[in-house]
């Protein structure tokens, strides 16, 4: 009856056959077959118990996997993106300064996030291709004072890994909260919260958990919890972690509505630290660490250069590969979908022109990928070999 008043007809809706690829960027890899199957689960209310077993087992996964006995974690409804806006608008108020150690496009992000809530701010900047040492962060946090400090643990822009160990020590002594961008680096890189004095702390799920994306992990320490309760601010409702807290029972008793989560996502996040929980974490970083040490050795025997030049500063999930003159990135990057079905990408922010971005890890981190990676990689150099070299 109501034909007539549709003033857009119906589209139409073709389904498209398509071979998936072998997911190597920087993120998402492939998921888990426990996780897709999870994924198959049935939808449930979040209100039902059931969900409630399931939110339980996740912030005990969760504590593990950010080796915290911190009460306050849980996972926020959204992209890695999500988590930064919660640590960030939940611990930084309108006028207060935050400090962004900038070396890669996660950072540019957390500054344009911190503008936006009319948070003061201060950046420094290194080169891409290097790491913060303690005591350049120890000259700069005595001066500015700042309350909180932002730093990413691993880099999927440039592929480097910022060491932590006294990182939170020295931010405390200057009355600073230490915030920490962990997507790329938890279940992949040793973290740990408690002992590192990591204040503020959120990941995502398509990295080392491999699973969906769209439901983060987050953590605050009890330190961040007390400047919470003092804060004369309010975040954004939909980050709120005190309203979030009551929703995930964070401190016992409280099952508060807040907004719908997924149940889809709820189960594969469960299957996704279910996976960590019984390989354990000590298995998984060393898991990793092998995994990449192969896939660095066989990409210096195709004679190619690693754009991180210190072997320490190397992060083990995303490898940053510098081309030879005259390889163009984006065409390798499309030779590689297009022959070997192998998803790669092209630098990103700083690294755009200067790097292809590989990632392996999660499921992916196999030595069967590595050398799958490598040896596509080996006929992709003789195929777009350029006569002008
Ligand atoms: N931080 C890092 C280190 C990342 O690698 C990414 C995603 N590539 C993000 C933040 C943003 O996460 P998302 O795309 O899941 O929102």
């Amino acid at each position: 009856m109501y034909e007539e008043k549709l003033i857009v007809p119906r589209p139409t809706i073709v389904d498209r056959q398509f071979t998936k690829p072998l997911l190597c960027g920087p993120g998402p890899c492939d998921i888990w077959p426990s996780v897709a199957e999870a994924l198959s689960k049935p939808v449930l209310s979040p209100l039902c118990d059931e969900l409630f077993d399931v939110m339980d087992d996740i912030r005990a996964g969760l504590q593990y996997l950010f080796q915290t006995k911190s009460k306050l974690v849980l996972a926020i409804s959204g992209s890695g993106h999500s988590g930064m806006e919660t640590v960030i608008s939940n611990i930084v108020g309108p006028n207060e300064t935050i400090l962004i150690c900038c070396r890669g496009i996660w950072d540019d992000r957390a500054l344009e996030m911190s503008k936006r809530y009319g948070i003061k701010t201060k950046v420094h900047r290194i080169l891409f291709n290097n790491t913060f040492s303690l005591t350049l962060i120890e000259g700069i946090v005595k001066i500015l004072r700042p309350k909180a400090l932002f730093i990413t643990h691993g880099d999927s822009s440039t592929g480097s890994v910022q060491k932590l160990e006294g990182l939170g020590k020295l931010c405390h002594k200057y009355g600073a909260l230490l915030l920490v961008d962990t997507v790329v680096s938890l279940a992949s890189e040793p973290f740990f919260m408690d002992e590192w004095g990591v204040d503020g702390v959120y990941s995502s799920t398509q990295k080392g958990l491999s699973g969906p994306a769209g439901i983060s992990p987050i953590a605050f320490s009890e330190r961040a919890q007390e400047v919470i309760k003092k804060r004369n601010f309010k975040p954004p409702f939909y980050f709120d972690i005190e309203l979030l807290a009551a929703q995930w029972n964070c401190f016992g008793n409280t099952r508060q509505y807040h907004h719908t989560l997924s149940p889809p996502l709820l189960w594969a996040l469960r299957s996704c630290l279910k996976e960590v929980i019984n390989e354990t974490l000590p298995k998984v970083w060393a898991r990793h660490a092998e995994t990449t040490a192969h896939f660095h050795k066989r990409i210096e025997q195709l004679s190619l250069e690693l754009l991180i030049p210190k072997p320490e500063d190397r992060l083990v999930t995303v490898t940053t590969v510098v081309l030879p003159k005259g390889y163009d990135y984006m065409e390798f990057v499309k030779y590689m979908r297009n022959k070997h079905n192998i998803l790669i990408f092209p630098g990103l922010g700083p690294t755009v022109g200067k790097a292809l971005r590989i990632g392996i890890m999660g499921v992916n981190s196999t030595i069967q990928v590595a050398d799958a990676i490598a040896d596509a990689m080996a006929d992709t150099l003789i195929a777009l070999k350029k006569s002008s070299l």
